[in-house]
């Protein structure tokens, strides 16, 4: 259980149990007061009095009481409305009731003396006020409320949680153009069009053009949605109002739609803006129909949501651009035509537009004459925009560390390294057996990706602990493979498996050791989809067996998922095992028949713990 829902039902239960105890205690005390009329009270000193009292073992009567006053053993009374607590000189405490009137008027009636009256402690107490309680429970319940609903809001108030949260973003703080959107061709031009409709809507409308409503960005997350986003308001000029689609998502049904309203509201006063709804899944998932509360409240959101952007008219001028990781999960009806009918992906960067992001986020910064960014674009495969930003600050918070002035090389292949496969742990205690061993496994890895045909060529090994890793080899691709060929997918399963191969050769069956574990599972996943997906098995022949996609998995969660026969399932299996093992006997080969290159490689890597590619291609050729 979250934290914040913890805090909040302790809450609930504290106020609840402080009701509880109010009304019911059993030792409770009133408050004191004490008449400053007439000089009845010698001390003048409240105590407190219990007002719940044993029964005494005879009847205890008011003429009880007149007797022991008029005897002078009573110490002190205590009135409550028309009971009096009577304390006397052994000790002992009784009570009895006194009608109505007043006690003291009654005593003397009664043949008291003054006198006698005058040697007694009398205090007066008020019961307590629980007529009040209702109202201190009603309050006690809005606060606790006005609480849950700042915490689960952000908000300041207790009143404005059905607001919206987005807050204007506009010219002077719109400093984002199309310039600073590295690479994302296709994507920018496509946005092109939105900037003119914001510019120009006329010369769309004249035409009798149906302007776009929504957009939705959709791919992996740091690719650089939310900077096109802004980037299509800055080039247009319009306020910007980003937000979250999660800052939808409540627990009270009805709070979501209203906010969604609020938003709309504020966005068509601003008009002609952009409104930018990242995380759209957050909101825009698809409606279940099911009666939980939870989902009562997101979908009567998204049917807001739904029903604002139909209520958009040719004057409107306001355009939704949502940001979404999972296009599958979307409900349909946000992406019919006329609401977020256009899609654009927004795909990790190729390696040009690698080199353009780090050119976009060096511009500023000193550089050393030793940088080579399209080298740095080719050494981060797979990395996004957002990775990328990372390395570039990574470098320059480095350099300061050496204490330099400008940027260099080291440090920017260093970012790299920290980025890709962790911060270095050189505090983790690495015996020297187990680093030869790591030493072998990594030259493994780097020889059978050298000498196979196809492969990568190879960066950089190291045998310095990052993150999990204990050591790592770096391929440095010519250019990013969208094709990847069955030359080269084996290639691939070759060096992964090379690791295990050096450990077998040198230490033997026994000594063989668990360093594996990974390169085995990224082996296999390579083989199977080789497999089940690319067609590359003679045996299986050419069937897709893709697995379905999550969403689908879900809808079919008891049905079996499987579209193939128990046989077809074992001939999968075999094959998988089949291109595996092939490697590795081939891996083995290349290994076996290069000891001595292994030997001398492991031996300069022991010394100098990481090798770039020129002394690497120096000590194999
Ligand atoms: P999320 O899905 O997590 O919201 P996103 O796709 O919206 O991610 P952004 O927030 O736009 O990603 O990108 C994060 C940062 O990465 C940006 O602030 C920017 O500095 C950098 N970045 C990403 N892509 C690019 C790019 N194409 N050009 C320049 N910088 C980029």
């Amino acid at each position: 259980m979250p934290k914040d829902k913890k805090v909040l039902i302790g809450v609930i239960l504290a106020v609840l149990a402080a009701s509880v105890f109010v009304i019911f205690n059993p030792f409770r005390f009133t408050a004191e007061i004490t008449p400053d009329t007439q000089g009845y009270s010698p001390t003048n000193v409240p105590r407190a009095v219990p007002t719940y009292v044993e029964a005494p073992e005879e009847k205890y009567t008011f003429s009880s009481l007149v007797r022991q006053v008029k005897a002078g053993e009573v110490i002190s009374l205590h009135v409550i409305e028309n009971r009096v607590t009577v304390e006397t000189a052994d000790g002992k405490w009784s009570s009895t009731s006194f009608g109505s009137g007043d006690l003291i008027e009654r005593l003397i009636s009664l043949g008291v003396s003054e006198e006698q009256l005058a040697n007694l402690e009398i205090t007066y107490s008020i019961p307590p006020p629980f007529w009040l309680l209702p109202f201190i429970l009603v309050a006690g319940s809005f606060i606790v409320f006005a609480v849950m609903v700042r915490r689960s809001s952000g908000t300041s108030g207790p009143l404005s949680f059905g607001k919206s949260h987005a807050k204007e973003v506009s010219d002077g703080q719109l400093i984002t153009t199309f310039e600073d959107v590295a690479g994302l061709i296709e994507a920018k031009e496509e946005l092109m069009e939105v900037v003119e409709f914001l510019k120009n809507p006329e010369r769309f409308t004249a035409l009798g053009a149906r302007i776009p409503k929504g957009v939705i960005l959709f791919g992996l997350p740091g690719c650089g949605k939310t900077l096109l986003a802004r980037a299509v308001a800055g080039e247009a000029e319009v306020p910007f109002f980003p937000i979250s689609g999660s800052e939808f998502v409540e627990m009270f049904v009805g709070v979501g739609a209203s906010r969604i309203r609020d938003l709309f509201t504020k966005a068509k006063e601003a008009a002609p803006c952009i409104l930018f709804i990242d995380e759209l899944d957050a909101v825009g998932g698809r409606r279940s129909g099911f009666g939980m509360p939870s989902a009562r409240e997101h979908d009567q959101t998204l049917n807001q949501l739904l029903s604002e952007m139909d209520g958009f008219d040719q004057q409107t001028n306001v355009i939704v651009i949502g940001a979404t990781n999972r296009l599958d999960v979307l409900d349909p009806a946000l992406l019919r035509s006329g609401r977020f009918d256009r899609r654009i992906a927004v795909d990790r960067p190729d390696v040009r537009a690698r080199e353009a992001i780090f050119e976009v986020h060096v511009k500023g910064k000193p550089l050393s004459d030793d940088v080579d960014l399209s080298k740095l674009a080719r050494a981060t495969p797979g990395l996004t925009g957002a990775d990328i930003e990372n390395i570039v600050n990574e470098a320059a918070i480095l350099t300061a560390r050496h204490g330099r002035k400008v940027i260099g090389n080291t440090e920017f292949e260093d970012a790299a390294l920290k980025v890709v496969a962790g911060p270095e742990r050189k505090s983790r205690v690495i015996s020297e057996e187990e680093k030869r061993k790591i030493a072998y496994h990594e030259v493994g890895h780097a020889l059978a990706m050298h000498f196979t045909k196809g492969s990568d060529p190879v960066h950089k090994i190291s045998i310095i602990s990052r993150g999990l890793a204990l050591g790592f080899t770096m391929p440095l691709p010519e250019e990013d493979r969208n094709l990847p060929s069955y030359e080269w997918l084996v290639g691939q399963i070759v060096g992964l498996l090379g690791g295990r191969a050096a450990e077998e050769i040198v230490l033997g069956k026994k000594g063989i050791t668990t360093g594996a574990s990974n390169d085995l599972e990224r082996a296999t996943d390579y083989a199977r989809r080789m497999v089940t997906e690319w067609g590359m098995s003679e045996k299986v022949g050419l069937r897709s067996l893709n697995p379905l996609p999550d969403a689908a998995v879900m809808e079919n969660q008891f049905r079996d998922t499987r579209s193939y026969s128990d046989h077809l399932a074992e001939t999968i299996d075999a094959e998988v095992k089949r291109i595996l093992d092939e490697a590795y006997d081939q891996a083995k080969e290349i290994l076996a028949s290069r000891r001595d290159i292994l030997k001398k490689v492991v031996e300069r890597l022991l010394e100098v713990e990481t090798l770039d590619r020129k002394e690497f291609l120096t000590l194999v050729s």
